[in-house]
């Protein structure tokens, strides 16, 4: 979601006449798309503001420094007051303020705009021209999971017209797009304008989009049914990877963080689904060290993480966030504890994934191939249906070509191979 952000701001300031730099401290202009998730990346966006004023101070260069995105929405008239070479701070529904605001910064005015809903925006101009897009289906939540700031940063669920989203898809399918994800922070509780939902939306984008590979990212278990992985079988062009986030094994836990779901009910969904359409793999998210996790909780989130074998998995020190209502209960998990427990969830999937890609050395996998070495033109990278990177060696492919790859080698965290024309 925040990746698809920058995109937009970076697209819409190409529109205004910027080039993107390279160099962060000697640009005029410095946009900093946050996120306010956990603390670790708030951390890094303050130290990056301090790194910037200084250099001002020292070079005396001017420049002008825009915060935006999550954090912006957050902490708003904070972060100028506290970083005084901030010059705007533009919340998560505002990035098309930056039309009329960027004539007017400088000369020490400051603007602030956090407001937030109206009507869902999509750029028309400024896309990445390249073999993968994205489509946003919806924004916000109206979950409130008890740890987690999104939908106060991003306000209340809305969903984008069905209409609208099949014709953003027939663009960008012409325009030469060969990979595109429907993106929401919870695409399967999307209901369109004549109340369908997410699963017929699925399987009207892939039955437009022949020969075109459709993702979609997130899926929350609690709205998880079967038809969505009857859809995915009916469908080949549809990516049988589905990212599903557990949290947690522990039905203690899961009821305090308010998810809505036992991990028995989420292990049911997830074999029935796999009965249904047998390629279907899985990838997730876990939070470990959230307030009252004892070593008993974290066995069982470990459990659950060993069956369901998952293809990758994102991993998490709890982080409380103040607003949220976990922030009340005490944080009382020391974060050596937390780390351990990560790291030990990381074991388990490094063992996963090494399992996994043992098994496809000298399999044929198809790969989209995405970009070309700048060292050697037949050397290609692309990803195959699971989302695993592949470098591989053809003599007649190029970006946007789909390529069966023979795996000849596997190193820790790269496939490679050579095309088997
Ligand atoms: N809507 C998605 C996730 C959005 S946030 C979903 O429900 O799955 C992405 C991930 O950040 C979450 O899945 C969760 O694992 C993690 N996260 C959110 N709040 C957190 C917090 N306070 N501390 C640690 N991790 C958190
Ligand atoms: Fe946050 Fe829960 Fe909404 Fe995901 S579903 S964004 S974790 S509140």
């Amino acid at each position: 979601m925040n990746e698809y952000d920058s995109e937009r701001i970076a697209g819409r300031l190409e529109g205004l006449g910027f080039i993107a730099g390279t160099d962060i401290f000697s640009s005029d202009l410095v946009v900093l798309n946050t996120c306010s998730v956990r603390a670790k990346p708030e951390q890094k966006t303050a130290s990056l503001l301090g790194k910037l004023r200084r250099n001002r101070d020292k070079t005396g260069l001017p420049q002008a420094v825009g915060v935006m995105g999550c954090m912006a929405q957050d902490k708003g008239a904070e972060l100028i007051k506290r970083f005084k070479n901030v010059d705007f701070v533009l919340g998560t529904d505002r990035i098309e303020r930056l039309n009329d605001l960027i004539k007017e910064i400088g000369g020490g005015k400051k603007f602030i705009d956090t407001a937030q809903g109206g009507e869902f925006f999509v750029e028309q101009f400024g896309r990445k021209k390249g073999v993968t897009a994205k489509i946003t289906i919806m924004k916000g939540c109206n979950n409130f999971c008890s740890y987690c700031i999104v939908p106060y940063v991003r306000g209340r669920e809305t969903c984008r017209n069905k209409a609208d989203i099949i014709s953003e898809a027939e663009r960008l399918i012409e325009s030469g797009v060969k990979d595109i994800t429907l993106l929401g922070q919870n695409v399967n509780s999307y209901i369109s304008e004549d109340g369908r939902s997410f699963p017929d939306l699925l399987a009207e984008t892939a039955a437009i989009s022949k020969g075109v590979r459709i993702r979609f990212v997130t899926s929350h278990p609690k709205d998880f049914n079967e038809r969505l992985a009857e859809v995915i079988k009916e469908h080949k062009n549809i990516c049988p990877l589905i990212h599903i986030p557990l949290q947690s094994g522990s039905d203690r836990i899961l009821k305090v963080m308010n998810r809505g779901y036992t991990a028995d009910s989420y292990l049911d969904k997830l074999r029935k689904a796999a009965e249904i359409t047998p390629s279907l793999r899985f990838s997730t998210d876990i939070i470990v060290g959230f307030p009252g996790e004892s070593e008993a909780d974290f066995l069982k989130t470990a459990e659950v993480f060993r069956e369901v074998e998952y293809e990758t998995a994102y991993i998490f020190n709890y982080s409380p966030r103040s607003g949220t209502r976990a922030y009340k209960l005490p944080d009382e998990i020391p974060l050596k504890e937390k780390t351990r427990r990560l790291e030990y969830l990381l074991s388990i999937q490094e063992e996963i994934t090494e399992k996994r890609y043992k098994a496809a050395l000298g399999e044929t996998v198809q790969v989209l191939a995405e970009s070309v070495s700048k060292k050697d033109p037949f050397q290609l990278s692309g990803r195959t249906e699971y989302n695993r990177v592949v470098n591989f060696k053809a003599e007649k492919a190029s970006p946007g070509d789909m390529v069966k790859v023979r795996i000849t080698e596997v190193k820790k965290n790269t496939l490679s191979g050579r095309s088997d024309y």
